[in-house]
């Protein structure tokens, strides 16, 4: 028992602020189920996309999202801005991230790995929703991370100047290892799953065909158990977490509505 844990873990994060969609706990048949999913698939791999195709595929993936992005965003109500900034990072690690001003950083590896437009779009509609729940603020309000994240912002404010949402800026030198610091909490990561999907539903894309990406993400890093200290939820918790919630959402004809 270390009843004291939490309540640390909590209150540098901040994460204990109300959930806007409380995700349903997964359940240990929904576990098993998404481990041996991950366990028989093949070894994620790289297309050969040329830089020009990588850059086109994440515009055209985040053109269609924008609105869609917005709409849920002003559903939730809990979002600075709403509106969108997109950055492209020449880096070919599988990463984005959401870093403040409606930013969003998809690096170039998201293209790589993606088979389709659908997985690239869960990588971004899961970025929008960290920003559209605000969970952005948390992590700003970390020392460590909220000065990466402030160095993140005046090394793009150049790039994405002037630009109109759905337009796709372009770092010079690339922020990739900066991005490593922005950490949220599990519960923040499965909540920008599960209002993700919302948007991926809104903008026409297929919830399954998206979904694939958290596999790839899973097989990636080969871990099957969520530790306590570790950022993002290992890829059985949150496949079947995610599984849960989009069910739930489909039987309630995708209405964010919170969970009491
Ligand atoms: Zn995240």
């Amino acid at each position: 028992m270390r009843p004291a844990l939490p309540l640390l873990l909590c209150l540098p994060l901040l994460a204990c602020a109300q959930a806007v969609y409380e995700v349903p706990v997964a359940t240990p048949a929904g576990l098993q189920a998404a481990a041996s999913e991950i366990g028989q698939g093949a070894a994620p791999g790289r297309r050969n996309l040329s830089e020009d195709e990588a850059k086109a595929a994440i515009t055209r993936v985040a053109r269609r999202l924008a609105p869609a992005g917005t709409a849920v965003c002003q559903e939730i109500g809990r979002g600075a801005g709403c509106e969108w900034r997109f950055v492209y990072d020449p880096s070919t690690d599988l990463n984005a991230a959401a870093t403040g001003e409606g930013v969003i950083v998809v690096q170039r590896g998201v293209a790589d790995y993606a088979r389709n437009d659908a997985e690239i779009a869960f990588v971004v509609a899961h970025e929008m929703a960290h920003h559209a729940a605000d969970h952005v603020r948390s992590t700003q309000n970390r020392a460590q991370a909220g000065a990466a994240l402030g160095g993140i912002l005046a090394s793009l404010a150049g790039a994405y100047a002037g630009l109109e949402t759905g337009q796709l800026a372009q770092t010079a030198s690339g922020v990739g290892a900066q991005l490593g610091v922005i950490s949220y909490s599990k519960a923040q990561e499965r909540e920008a799953d599960v209002l993700g999907a919302a948007i991926l539903h809104r903008a026409g894309y297929d919830i399954g065909e998206a979904r694939d990406m958290l596999l790839t993400l899973a097989r990636l890093s080969g871990r099957t158990e969520t530790s306590r200290l570790s950022t993002h939820p290992a890829g059985p918790d949150r496949i079947a977490s995610f599984d849960g919630a989009v069910e739930e959402l489909r039987a309630s004809n995708w209405r964010l509505a919170p969970r009491r």
